[in-house]
């Protein structure tokens, strides 16, 4: 132990070797600039602004403590799950608005020190960048509702003027969050320019967490400037907050495949159905594509599992990349995938087969591999295509992209095959959805031999090399 601490204590003392140093250099500057900002605004507000009176010392303390209770009741609910969701926010914020300005700079150190030591560990130039900034945008969020409510500090005002009050208080929150995730990404994006904004900035999700949290900070800022007892009593509400969010992560969670991302066997085929109602009330024609790996138990063999896991993330990369945002793309099950997308037979085979080119032109490099040659993978992919005026079940298609991938592989492997579902012609009069009582489709991880039974119509065009 005491030996780990030495080793520790050299690594600091090494400053050349520190690893913020191996940032490309925009993120580098990012992160320096952000460190020296906050650092030199905690001096200068600790000169200026003071750190009020021991009431202002006692309320963060409050403050600090109920987030540390918080963070550790969701350490223990989120780990099980694999989730992970903080509230910091909460309590970040009324620090921010209610206390001294040096208090909103140190808002982040007690969380973060808590989440090094209990929960994950990081790097210590992330998490000094983390608090750094945090306690800016908290610092600019205090500033800018000061600004508004002309106010220092707000106390009994609350009672008369709460709705002026509020409102300045929930844009003083916005900007806070704004600040604090456009920072954080920037430095992100700058470190790995593959990441994409939009992932980093949050999907609709994350953006109605956001809103909740500073909403609900803005409500204890509101207690608190009654009385910072009421912290006591809003705990519990807290807590149930958490475990509400959590479970709308959860119900995410349980859409999604874990090692991919990409969307589970049952949530593809449930969007399927829906997709393919859609299709068919607008009259378009729906592709589904069913992709396996060639070989790919000898990729295993070769390399190990985990460089076959690595390659099994890329290639959803490539699906990703290869299809639109909206298109519908899962993880079939093992090495096999499958996605669905607005395409006729023309349009399908241009894609299936870009893909096919792209993963088997592509070397797949991961970091486990000493010899960094990479591996080679080919896929043999199945499509059918229901053209804008037929009709046809969602298992019915999924039987004839299976018939199809039958064909690519008995054809010889790295080749798509595909063929048109020729479903009965649809008449003006009918509804959207005709389900046809289909043989249900097995487990993905079945062998080839145990395939479905092939397609309605024996395939009618052979992709080849
Ligand atoms: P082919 O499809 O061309 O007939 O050959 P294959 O070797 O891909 O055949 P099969 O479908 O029988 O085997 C699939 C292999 O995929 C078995 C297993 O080693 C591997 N596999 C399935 N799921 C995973 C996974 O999650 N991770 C890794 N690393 N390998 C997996
Ligand atoms: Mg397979
Ligand atoms: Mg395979």
């Amino acid at each position: 132990m005491r030996l780990m601490h030495v080793r520790q204590l050299r690594g600091l003392l090494a400053v050349r070797s520190w690893p913020v140093w191996s940032l490309p250099r925009p993120a580098l500057a990012v992160v320096l600039v952000v460190d020296v900002a906050a650092g030199t605004a905690l001096l200068t507000s600790s000169v200026f602004d003071g750190y009020g009176n021991a009431r202002d010392l006692a309320v963060f303390v409050a403050f600090c403590a109920s987030a540390l209770f918080c963070l550790e009741i969701a350490r223990r609910l989120d780990e099980p799950t694999g989730a992970h969701l903080d509230l910091m926010t909460v309590w970040t914020l009324p620090i921010a608005l209610l206390l001294p300005s040096p208090f909103a700079l140190l808002a982040a150190v007690p969380d973060n020190a808590w989440s090094q030591w209990r929960g994950r560990p990081s790097l210590l130039y992330r998490r000094i960048f983390t608090v750094a900034a945090i306690g800016l945008a908290h610092f600019a969020g205090g500033q800018a509702f000061r600004a508004m409510a002309g106010v220092h500090p707000p106390g009994d005002e609350w009672g008369n003027h709460a709705a002026a009050l509020l409102a300045a208080a929930m844009i003083a929150g916005c900007c806070c969050a704004a600040i604090n995730a456009v920072l954080i990404a920037a430095a992100i994006q700058l470190s790995n320019p593959t990441t994409s904004w939009r992932a980093l900035l949050g999907d609709r999700e994350m953006l109605t967490i956001y809103g909740v949290e500073v909403s609900t900070g803005v409500t204890m800022t509101a207690l608190v400037a009654q009385s910072p007892v009421l912290i006591l009593p809003a705990l519990p509400a807290i807590i149930l907050l958490h475990r509400s969010l959590l479970h709308r992560q959860l119900t995410a969670a349980a859409r999604t495949d874990a090692k991919t991302g990409l969307l589970n066997a049952a949530a593809w085929q449930r969007e399927l159905e829906r997709e393919l109602d859609r299709a068919m009330r607008k009259r378009t024609p729906i592709a589904v594509m069913l992709m396996d790996l060639d070989r790919f138990k000898s990729v295993n063999d070769t390399h190990g599992h985990l460089v076959g896991d690595e390659v099994l993330v890329s290639i959803a990369d490539v699906l990703r990349a290869e299809l639109r945002n909206h298109d519908l793309i899962g993880r079939f099950g093992g090495e096999e995938f499958v996605a669905t997308f607005d395409a006729d037979l023309e349009q399908a085979t241009e894609i299936a087969e870009r893909i096919r080119r792209c993963i088997a032109t592509h070397p797949f490099v991961t970091d486990r591999m000493a010899d960094g040659v990479g591996v080679a993978v080919t896929a043999s992919i199945g499509v059918t295509v229901l053209e804008a005026d037929r009709r046809a079940g969602a298992d019915e298609l999924l039987a004839a992209a299976d018939a199809s991938l039958y064909a690519a592989k008995t054809a010889g492997r790295n080749r798509v095959h595909i063929a048109p579902l020729a479903g009965p012609i649809r008449t003006a009069s009918e509804p959207g959805r005709f389900r046809r009582a289909a043989a249900s489709v097995g487990s993905a991880a079945r062998s080839e031999h145990q395939r479905l039974s092939p397609a309605p119509e024996r395939p009618a065009i052979v992709e080849q090399d």
